[in-house]
């Protein structure tokens, strides 16, 4: 039998939890502060719960699932976590420190069904979903290995879901998991600082720009026409570009006044970079008006992949013909290279295995 996994439940849910343990709702207001403000990962640390109640608990519960497999340090700080969840499926995350903020890129699912041609974590297939405390762990472990459990993390945390899987096949949980660490006793990470990238699950889209407290959205493209999207993202066959464009369309209604979605564009050398593409790019946005910006990602070579990176004056032509358009485009400096972090490479390999 699969015990409860704390994390994973809400406050109310902790407080009815508790409530039929026969503690009072205070008692699960402390735990949830322990787990999720303080960062506390063992019962033994949280010295202000009665000790009869924490042997309790560790019999009849568990406070976090997943096991740290890997750990690895890039030249550039940015740091990649490689999990196995207690079924012994690989789950990654990546945490990248800058100077204003620190982002954390969780993954929503162990592995994706969907098959970005140009994305290695495409190649494990869905091994399956997380669940909401699965994802929220993530970034508890993630923040303690930078700063030590119980420390107040001394810049702002973003959180990006744009690590292995697809988020909107994992909607519920990821809402909750949202939720769960938007809770002012807890981590306190509004959705406004959370930024979710779907290849285009153009339901969840139309369904996201309901909730009132919803994450920002990013939406991957790669391609501006439906022939080379199908090609890199099958998904395009079930939702093509004009019903993708159309669902961002409505999504924009939610948009608040300062806030932009945006895209996000990979450049695969002599694929989709020529300056041709560049035009058709800001055509099509432009014909819908959007008012978003757009993210340029140099793409992330990694073996069996059989695509290569832009080069920078490429990168920079593109964008330039974007912005001539009236389109505001930015190229993203990859982060943690040397690690195997960045964009596209998260597929569960250790960088030893990676290097010949
Ligand atoms: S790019 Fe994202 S959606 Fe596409 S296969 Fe990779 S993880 Fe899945």
């Amino acid at each position: 039998m699969q015990l409860p996994h704390l994390i994973g439940l809400a406050q109310a849910e902790l407080t009815d939890f508790g409530a039929g343990l026969g503690e009072p709702p205070f008692r699960a207001r402390q735990l949830f502060a322990a787990i999720h403000r303080r960062r506390l990962l063992s019962f033994a640390e949280m010295t202000d719960l009665p000790k009869e109640l924490r042997a309790k608990l560790s019999e009849q519960t568990v406070i976090s699932t997943l096991t740290l497999e890997s750990r690895y340090l890039s030249s550039d700080g940015t740091r990649r976590y490689l999990f196995k969840t207690s079924d012994n499926l690989p789950v990654e995350t990546v945490f990248i420190p800058e100077e204003r903020r620190d982002t954390i890129c969780f993954s929503s699912q162990s592995g994706c069904p969907l098959q970005c041609t140009f994305c290695l974590t495409a190649q494990l297939g869905l091994l399956r979903n997380l669940t909401a405390g699965e994802i929220v762990e993530q970034i508890i472990v993630a923040l303690n290995d930078a700063y030590g459990a119980g420390v107040k993390a001394p810049r702002g945390t973003n959180l990006v879901g744009m690590g292995a899987g697809e988020p909107f096949l994992n909607f519920e949980a990821l809402m909750k998991a949202i939720r769960i660490m938007a809770e002012p006793s807890g981590l306190y990470i509004v959705p406004n600082r959370v930024t979710v990238s779907t290849a285009g699950v153009v339901p969840r889209i139309r369904e996201l720009a309901t909730i009132p407290d919803r994450p920002h959205l990013a939406v991957s493209l790669a391609a501006a026409a439906d022939e080379l999207r199908d090609q890199l993202m099958p998904i395009n066959k079930k939702w093509p570009l004009r019903e993708l464009l159309s669902a961002c369309k409505d999504f924009e209604k939610s948009l608040k006044p300062n806030e932009r979605f945006t895209f996000e564009y990979v450049m695969l050398k002599d694929v989709n970079d020529a300056d041709e593409q560049a035009r058709q790019l800001a055509n099509l946005l432009n014909r819908y008006e959007l008012r978003a910006k757009l993210n340029l990602i140099p793409h992330n070579p990694a073996e069996p992949l059989p695509y290569h990176p832009s080069s920078t004056e490429r990168v920079e032509s593109f964008r330039a013909i974007l912005e001539s358009k009236g389109i505001h485009a930015f190229v993203r400096r990859p982060r943690g290279r040397d690690i195997l972090a960045a964009c596209g490479q998260l597929a569960a390999r250790s960088v030893s295995e990676a290097r010949p």
